[in-house]
């Protein structure tokens, strides 16, 4: 519906003609039309401007037939134009409508009713087909101008249209294209196969739906160059919904998926040794185990770790010990087929798994064969470096049928090679397993040990064997594990000297012993001197001493009230820093006291070197007093030195009336024991301190 007033050219020199026609659509109901009549074509053309439609004579005074269209048309293609003629005119007429009039009527016949409507509905269909085309213009430019290439298809699949970016990455040009099956334009494969892939074009159309394409997908332009594409497809359809064609976007990916390969290289690489990493490791072996079961074959991973690569690294610089571990991995590599796989772990550890194992001892004979190579020096800048390894092996399905499992016994496996002397190699047994668990759960619920607030301390007395009286108190650690209930130490403080955390553990001993005593002390109780167990874990870490001091100034004991209990191991090694230690805490005020005397090289010269003021002879001497000569002997002979170097001598473990009289007999100043007491909780032993312990044999 056109509402508003349109201009109308009318071209005619027939006034009769232009009459009637002035009459029809002036008088028109439905359109509103203001009509220039003018008798020449030259005049026509001055008037175009603003001319919504031209009703045209072809033959004027001053242009005859199909001219006087062209010379219209030239100007103003976008104004429809409707030629008026006679029937003798017809051919003409027909010839103008094949060059782009809208349409033709004879003059003689005008319907005064019609030709409004004719007029009309010419003017609308020009403004439509406009329209259409800046649409078209427009999405024409912006294909263009999108980084994705953009392809369509008719329904039997014949190109119909390629963007620029589509020409350039198939190589074919939109004209040339037009018409060809998809097939020949668009060249697609697997990347992995090679095979063809499936046309997503024809696939969207058959479906009815959008398609993505297969993944890894490869375009092989015109001249065979390839690239890596990634999109999807989507059918076309019509008005009524039916699919007419298919539409495909798509991009050239090789940068991407370039990248993609190269991150996923290094993510699964071990960047100084270029060796597959854990990750890769795991995969492989995952897919090794699955391969196996199918064929019912064997496998065995072999878990290798440097012996004493620590002291190179700290020695040498970190750079020497890098070198080394490529030096190691090459040889590795020599060793194994190379269908199997050498992997860097991380640190000094790798591992080899072999593919094709026909029997175990095949993998010992691998790893002998690993071990020689690694014996052979190393030759890192001037350095000739000597390094050995300690295996552990696992065979599936033997050892486990999981990657975990198998990784977790190759470990083990190893670390008893490692104990039972390096340079060697060990395969997993299951003993080792049962232990090796055991171990990693406690360890890892000592981890939360304190945290949880699941230690604790008993007390024991130690005793004045002359008088019966209470001397002093030894705190020893309890566990109460959340499952196993209460864990003795011989369970767990070897663990934890092991993995470190005797360090903090050993923190809170200290603050909860002296923070008890004191609290005793306030109570109005005897000041008594409170003994603890110090690993030599503990007091090699640094700044043990100045922890101890702020202990004892956080709780307030006085430091006479605080004896360190330390083992002969402790005082064996390092004696220069061992003795500076030592030293600091006597500076301190501390009491040091030698525990389980006797049971280590137990040399009597660097008792004398060392500032201890106690010995406690170990409870195996005192189990055997009665019944063995020796340990009797060496009983009183520890007694008789103590005397003479002016320490104070503890017996440990005195559990009988019998052992009591003998250490008695030989005056051994003071005792500690189950005869005595147990070692008790806090409030248990308050009554100790109040009411004292059994006084029987002193009576
Ligand atoms: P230790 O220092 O030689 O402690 C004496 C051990 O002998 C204690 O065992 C005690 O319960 C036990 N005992 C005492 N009297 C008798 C007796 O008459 N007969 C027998 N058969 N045993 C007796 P416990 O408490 O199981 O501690 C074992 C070891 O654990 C300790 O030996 C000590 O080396 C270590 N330990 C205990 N507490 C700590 C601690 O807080 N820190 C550190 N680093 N080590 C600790
Ligand atoms: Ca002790
Ligand atoms: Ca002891």
């Amino acid at each position: 519906m056109i509402s508003m007033s349109q201009r109308i050219l009318l071209i005619q020199d027939d006034a009769a003609a232009a009459k009637a026609i002035l009459d029809a659509l002036s008088n028109s109901i439905d359109e509103s039309f203001q009509v220039q009549w003018v008798r020449r074509c030259s005049e026509g053309l001055e008037r175009l401007a603003g001319t919504a439609a031209i009703l045209v004579d072809l033959f004027l005074p001053d242009s005859r037939g199909i001219e006087t269209f062209d010379r219209l048309f030239r100007v103003a293609p976008q104004i429809p134009i409707l030629v008026l003629c006679t029937p003798q005119e017809e051919e003409t007429a027909k010839l103008a409508v094949q060059c782009g009039a809208q349409d033709y009527l004879f003059k003689a016949r005008l319907d005064a009713y019609l030709l409004p409507k004719a007029v009309g509905s010419m003017i609308e269909r020009a403004a439509n087909s406009e329209a259409l085309f800046e649409e078209k213009e427009r999405a024409q430019v912006t294909l263009n101008s999108i980084g994705d290439a953009v392809m369509s298809t008719d329904i039997s699949g014949q190109v119909t249209y390629l963007n620029a970016i589509a020409e350039s990455l198939t190589g074919w040009s939109k004209d040339e294209a037009i018409g060809h099956p998809l097939e020949d334009v668009l060249r697609i494969v697997n990347g992995a196969t090679r095979e063809p892939a499936p046309n997503p074009m024809a696939l969207a159309i058959r479906e009815n739906k959008i398609v993505a394409l297969t993944p890894n997908c490869i375009l092989i332009r015109r001249d065979g160059v390839e690239s890596a594409i990634e999109d999807s497809a989507a059918p076309i359809h019509d008005r009524r919904g039916q699919v007419t064609g298919a539409v495909m976007v798509f991009h050239d990916v090789s940068v991407a998926r370039a990248m993609i390969l190269k991150m996923s290289y290094l993510a699964q690489h071990d960047s100084l040794t270029d060796l597959p990493n854990r990750v890769l490791l795991n995969d492989r072996l995952t897919e090794a185990i699955a391969l196996s079961s199918r064929h019912e074959r064997k496998l065995a991973v072999l878990f290798l770790d440097l012996d004493r690569f620590k002291h190179i690294n700290d020695s040498l610089g970190h750079i020497v010990g890098d070198r080394l571990l490529q030096s190691v991995g090459r040889r590795l590599f020599t060793c194994v087929r190379s269908s199997d796989t050498v992997s860097r772990q991380g640190g000094d550890e790798f591992v080899v798994l072999l593919w094709e194992v026909k029997h175990a001892p095949d993998a010992a004979v691998a790893a002998e064969k690993i071990l020689q190579a690694l014996r052979e020096p190393h030759l890192i800048d001037q350095h000739e470096l000597h390094i050995t390894g300690s295996i552990g092996i696992v065979t599936y399905p033997d050892d486990g049928t999981d990657a975990e499992t198998l990784m977790k016994k190759a470990d083990f496996a190893m670390y008893h090679a490692k104990e039972t002397g390096r340079d060697s190699y060990q395969f997993f047994k299951s003993e080792m397993n049962v232990q090796a668990i055991e171990r990693q759960s406690l360890e890892g619920s000592l981890r939360h040990a304190i945290e949880r607030q699941e230690l604790l301390l008993y007390y024991q007395p130690k005793i004045n064997l002359a008088t019966g009286g209470m001397t002093g108190v030894e705190a020893l650690i309890r566990w109460h594990h959340p499952q196993r209930g209460l864990v003795p130490p011989g369970q767990f403080i070897a663990i934890a000297e092991e993995c470190g955390l005797i360090v903090p553990i050993g923190r809170w001993v200290l603050s909860e012993a002296c923070r008890q005593a004191r609290a005793w002390q306030a109570a109005g109780l005897p000041p008594m001197c409170v003994a603890i167990n110090i690993s030599s874990v503990e007091l090699r870490a640094p700044g043990f001493a100045s922890g101890v001091r702020a202990i004892l100034r956080e709780t307030g004991l006085e430091p006479r009230y605080l004896e360190l209990e330390l083992t002969e191991t402790f005082l064996m090694q390092d004696s220069r820093s061992t003795a500076e230690v030592l030293k600091e805490l006597k500076e301190i005020g501390v009491l040091l006291a030698l525990d389980d005397f006797g049971t280590g090289y137990s040399s009597l010269s660097y008792l004398k070197r060392f500032p201890i003021d106690a010995v406690k002879i170990d409870q195996s001497f005192v189990r055997d007093l009665t019944t063995d000569p020796d340990d009797a002997g060496i009983v009183t002979a520890v007694i008789a030195m103590g005397r003479s170097l002016h320490m104070r001598v503890v017996a440990e473990g005195v559990e009988t009336r019998e052992q009591l009289a003998i250490l008695q007999e030989h005056g051994c100043p003071q005792g500690q024991g189950y005869y005595f007491s147990r070692p008790v909780p806090a409030v248990e032993f308050r009554q100790l301190l109040e009411f004292g312990v059994r006084s029987t044999a002193f009576a």
